[in-house]
């Protein structure tokens, strides 16, 4: 047994199955994301996994391209962001694909190329990305620069995880504005979240959170298993008289006589601070609360006087224990804020360990 005191534990088998049964749904191709280290998943190992299922992979920046094939993964990269001018010589030395999104950077990169680049046309989403009104222009432009070669071409979609589609319908409209004069390139628009509108899939979707079995909203077009469980272990048990109070500023007081249990994990590790009085974990396969301020380091919470608890049994804070399971879900919906930052505030001072 380990003895590591907080860990994940990553299912590269329900990564693997996740990326078939998109690719299974749409047909299209797959631009598996794997930004943020896989979504706090662990990007190489989640490459390995999918190198035979995912046609392309992409991350967000030069630096994470870079990490991925200095571990030997030779698939084509997309860095889905306009790069520096500044990192033109490494995205050709590492053979990444970057994304065109003005044109000082294609500039910068034509000195350096030869390179297949995707362009980015921005149709509403309006952080990245050439104007689709005055794409066209763009697309002919950019035929000046001849060490440039044109791959692919998308858009990303601001509104797809809303049950309302209009907008998505809106960014359709004017990227297909855009395609209706462009010939033999790699088109491509969906995320995760537009895998639930099928004309959006066009040759290849890009899903990212999907893949890890977590959906961005309430649709759920494919079945996905999540990927991911957090563990902890409990490191001190007491039972604290009636009227103490628990952890930084005492915020919580004992009603009466109480059992508690430490448990080793903390806002260190990622596990938000938010979550004080009023997360939950499972111990012995049941719930219990979060009682008082989550420290940086540690946690306390509330046993059951006939909870059969020791020291250094396991704790779940995402995932299954037993009968019972705290989705990733439940855990940002009580945090205030969604599943993509709960994962990728998981901090690197955890182990990863990964199942096949
Ligand atoms: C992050 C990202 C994706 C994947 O988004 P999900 O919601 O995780 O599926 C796709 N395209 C771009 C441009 C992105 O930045």
């Amino acid at each position: 047994m380990h003895y590591f005191r907080t860990h994940t534990e990553i299912d590269l088998q329900a990564i693997q199955h996740n990326a078939e049964a998109i690719k299974g749904h749409t047909g299209k191709k797959l631009i598996a994301v794997i930004k943020a280290d896989a979504y706090g998943h662990g990007a190489v190992r989640v490459a390995e996994a999918l190198d035979a299922t995912a046609d392309m992979f992409a991350v967000a920046t030069v630096e994470e391209g870079i990490a991925l094939r200095q571990a030997d993964i030779h698939k084509p990269i997309l860095v889905l962001f306009s790069s520096l001018p500044a990192q033109v010589a490494p995205i050709v030395e590492y053979g990444l694909t970057p994304t065109i999104g003005d044109w000082e950077f294609a500039k910068a990169l034509n000195e350096v190329g030869p390179v297949k680049v995707h362009v980015n046309i921005n149709t509403g989403m309006n952080r990245s990305g050439v104007c689709y009104t005055e794409a066209m222009e763009f697309l002919s432009n950019l035929k000046t620069l001849h060490r440039l070669e044109v791959e692919g071409l998308f858009t990303h979609f601001a509104a797809a995880d809303e049950a309302d589609k209009s907008f998505v319908s809106v960014q359709l409209k004017r990227f297909s504005s855009v395609l209706a004069n462009v010939d033999g390139k790699m088109i491509h628009a969906a995320n995760s979240a537009a895998l639930s509108v099928p004309e959006s899939s066009f040759d290849a979707v890009r899903p990212g959170l999907s893949l890890y079995g977590i959906y961005p909203s309430t649709e759920k077009p494919i079945e996905l298993k999540p990927a991911l469980t957090w563990k902890t272990r409990v490191g001190w048990i007491d039972t604290i008289s009636e009227g103490e109070g628990v952890s930084y500023g005492l915020t919580y007081k004992a009603p009466q006589q109480t059992r508690v249990a430490m448990v080793q994990v903390g806002y260190g590790d990622g596990y938000p601070r938010v979550l004080s009085n009023s997360g939950e974990v499972l111990i012995g396969g049941a719930r219990r609360p979060i009682i008082g301020r989550v420290c940086m380091d540690v946690s306390v919470v509330q046993l059951q006087s006939e909870d059969n608890v020791s020291v250094g049994d396991e704790v779940v804070l995402i995932g299954r224990q037993g009968n019972a399971e705290i989705t990733i879900d439940e855990v940002a919906h009580r945090a205030g804020t969604i599943s993509y930052e709960i994962l990728t505030q998981i901090s690197p001072r955890l182990k990863r360990f990964f199942n096949y």
